[in-house]
């Protein structure tokens, strides 16, 4: 099957009617809601629901596979997707992560859930109200090794008991405060079976034993809540469990319990590297435009030895960003044919996060004392950046599982 990555006029029309949103009602924004933390837009959240209750925008998920005369017919959701995550995340990241939807909750639901689950809990996004989903798999001693978690689910009757502990949760008070959003919960139903026992739990706004400790104070993505969760003896209905409790091999267990963590990551990492690639380019976009003030245009083509270090610094970045994103709209792609994409998924968060990062502080590096200052926004794309390289998985975590995967080895051979 060839790969054609030109977009079709209707993806089009969406990320020009996105980028004029982003630029008139996001951007304007942003200042204000990075400064007064955890203030919630409303005025933006509501309008952006009205958007996807009218199908802008598609949603995270894998990709249906479907056969049309022995030829897999494509969808564009993913592709659509991570389009309008970069016109969004280019007006800007803390703002564009308050966003009501599924976020991670729902691409758990997503890729772990059974057909009566995904219509039980997804529904919910589409309702009048907007609502968040949200997703807690990091604790104190288990982050890039999440097969450490220590929190438990114990089933007790027809319910299940959580205890344990839940850190850096995106959007858990968004979801909890909401009477219709939910978080989802990964707990062990065996300690001993070690990644075999690790499960996906619904748990839903309100239910008893489940609290919020903290919310945290953070560098960037600050208009985007971040909480810590304690759950002491928190019950559950029976049906909350997504997928099977049944405690199967990892090794042929599918979608079903652990691997359904890395089936999610497929899905949305490769989201976290369209976000990257939106924040480098508002930096980009900002210092060429300062640059164009000033009299000074790139002057593309002419021989490498008669550039400016100015010249050559930003070719660089915008072969950079180019790169992530091709990289990203690859593994989006195969999302959208049904393929397995845990490779491509690793590979696009890996080189934009760390694309991201550099880009934004060449940025302000250029710019000079006034990239530092609070008067323009660079600073906070800056700071905004960062977390790309951190979360659903590090740039170093990812390299590791891109190298798995070349190299043909498993966890045991290469840690
Ligand atoms: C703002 C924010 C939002 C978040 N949102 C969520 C969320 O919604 N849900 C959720 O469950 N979690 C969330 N997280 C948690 C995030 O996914 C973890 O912080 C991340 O996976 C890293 O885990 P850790 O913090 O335990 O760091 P560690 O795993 O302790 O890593 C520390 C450092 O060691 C490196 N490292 C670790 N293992 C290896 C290795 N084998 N090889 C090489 N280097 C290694 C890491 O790359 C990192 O640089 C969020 C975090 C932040 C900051």
């Amino acid at each position: 099957m060839t790969i054609d990555f030109e977009l079709s006029p209707k993806i089009k029309g969406t990320q020009k009617m996105l980028r004029m949103f982003a630029e008139n009602a996001v951007r304007p924004q942003a200042r204000k809601y990075d400064e007064e933390e955890h203030e919630k837009p409303w005025d933006l959240l509501k309008m952006v629901h009205g958007f996807m209750k009218g199908g802008v925008g598609g949603s995270l998920g894998g990709g249906e596979k479907k056969e049309e005369g022995g030829e897999k017919k494509r969808s564009e959701r993913q592709l659509t997707t991570a389009v309008v995550v970069e016109e969004i995340f280019w007006g800007d990241a803390g703002i564009a992560l308050a966003f009501p939807g599924q976020g991670l909750g729902g691409a758990a639901v997503q890729a772990t859930g059974t057909p009566e689950q995904k219509e039980q809990f997804l529904a919910r996004f589409s309702g009048e109200e907007p609502v968040w989903g949200a997703m807690a798999i990091t604790e104190p001693e288990a982050g890039s090794d999440t097969a450490n978690l220590r929190t438990t689910a114990v089933k007790d009757g027809n319910e299940w008991v959580l205890n344990g502990e839940k850190i850096f949760v995106t959007a858990g008070k968004s979801a909890l405060e909401d009477s219709k959003g939910f978080v989802v919960v990964w707990a062990t139903v065996d300690p001993k079976a070690g990644r075999a026992g690790i499960k996906p739990f619904i748990v839903e706004a309100g239910a008893p034993g489940m609290q919020i400790t903290k919310i945290e104070d953070k560098m960037g993505i600050r208009c985007s809540d971040t909480v810590s969760l304690s759950f002491m003896d928190c019950r559950i209905p029976e049906t909350n469990i997504l997928g099977s409790a049944e405690v199967v091999d990892p090794k042929t267990a599918g979608t079903k319990g652990f691997k359904g963590v890395m089936a999610t990551f497929d899905a949305t990492r490769p989201m976290v590297a369209a976000m990257a690639i939106g924040v480098g380019r508002a930096a980009l976009d900002l210092l060429k435009q300062t640059m164009a003030e000033e009299g000074l245009e790139v002057r593309y083509g002419i021989c490498p030895n008669r550039m400016t270090a100015l010249e050559r610094d930003i070719m660089d970045m915008e072969a950079n960003l180019k790169a992530a994103r091709l990289l990203t709209w690859r593994a989006v792609w195969m999302l959208d044919n049904g393929d397995r994409n845990s490779l491509e998924a690793s590979m696009a968060k890996a080189k934009a996060g760390l694309v991201v990062t550099q880009v934004t502080q060449k940025c302000v590096e250029l710019m000079g004392p006034l990239g530092y200052s609070r008067k323009l926004l660079l600073e906070k794309w800056m700071r905004d950046a960062k977390i790309n390289d951190i979360f659903e998985g590090t740039g170093q975590i990812q390299m590791l599982i891109t190298a798995r995967n070349v190299l043909g080895f498993g966890r045991d051979k290469l840690k």
